[in-house]
């Protein structure tokens, strides 16, 4: 199946300039989103994978259906002061400032085999946090899964040595 169909390009959003791949027609038609669905669960079947790990808010979307497929956890990394209870958290640049993320102490045991989550790689900076939150509290990042990556932004620099899937190219 073409994804790219089911992937709106949107020019000026956020803001000038920024040319935003929208992947909300693609979680709108059944069939392509559980094609993309099957397509990471295929590459994550043989990886042994106990918990699966995202980023708010696009990377739950793509990351709940995989864990009910392999029949293992959720957790969900978030900005600060949106998960309740004690947390760790990582902060990493942006394009102007900086951003933090953060993740619940309890959400991964050690040695825990994780597959992370998100819908989009573009400079790598939201994915290379997670990683961070994850092995700091001893998981281990068996693969990192994507709807998209923007290879212009050459993201995967930041996750070298990792085994890495993206469904779609720009
Ligand atoms: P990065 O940290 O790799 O620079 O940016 C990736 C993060 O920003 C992802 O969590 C993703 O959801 C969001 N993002 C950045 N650009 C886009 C885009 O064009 N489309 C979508 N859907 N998300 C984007």
């Amino acid at each position: 199946m073409d994804l790219k169909q089911f992937v709106a390009i949107v020019p000026d959003y956020p803001k000038e300039g920024i040319v935003f791949k929208d992947i909300t027609p693609l979680m709108n038609n059944g069939e392509a989103y559980k094609y993309a669905t099957d397509q990471i669960v295929d590459f994550a079947k043989d990886k042994q994978i106990d918990l699966i790990v995202g980023p708010e808010a696009r990377g739950f979307i793509i990351g709940c259906p995989i864990a009910y497929a392999l029949g293992v956890g959720f957790a969900p990394v978030r900005k600060e002061g949106k998960l309740p209870r004690e947390t760790i958290k990582v902060s990493y640049g942006l394009e102007y400032g900086k951003d933090v993320l953060t993740i619940h102490k309890d959400a991964i045991k050690p040695g825990q085999r994780v597959l992370i989550t998100d819908d989009l790689l573009a400079t790598g900076g939201t994915i290379n946090a997670t990683i961070q939150l994850v092995e700091k509290l001893g998981g281990v990042v068996a693969g990192i899964a994507f709807l998209v990556e923007l290879t212009y932004l050459n993201g995967r620099k930041k996750l070298d040595g990792y085994d890495i899937l993206t469904l779609m190219e720009y």
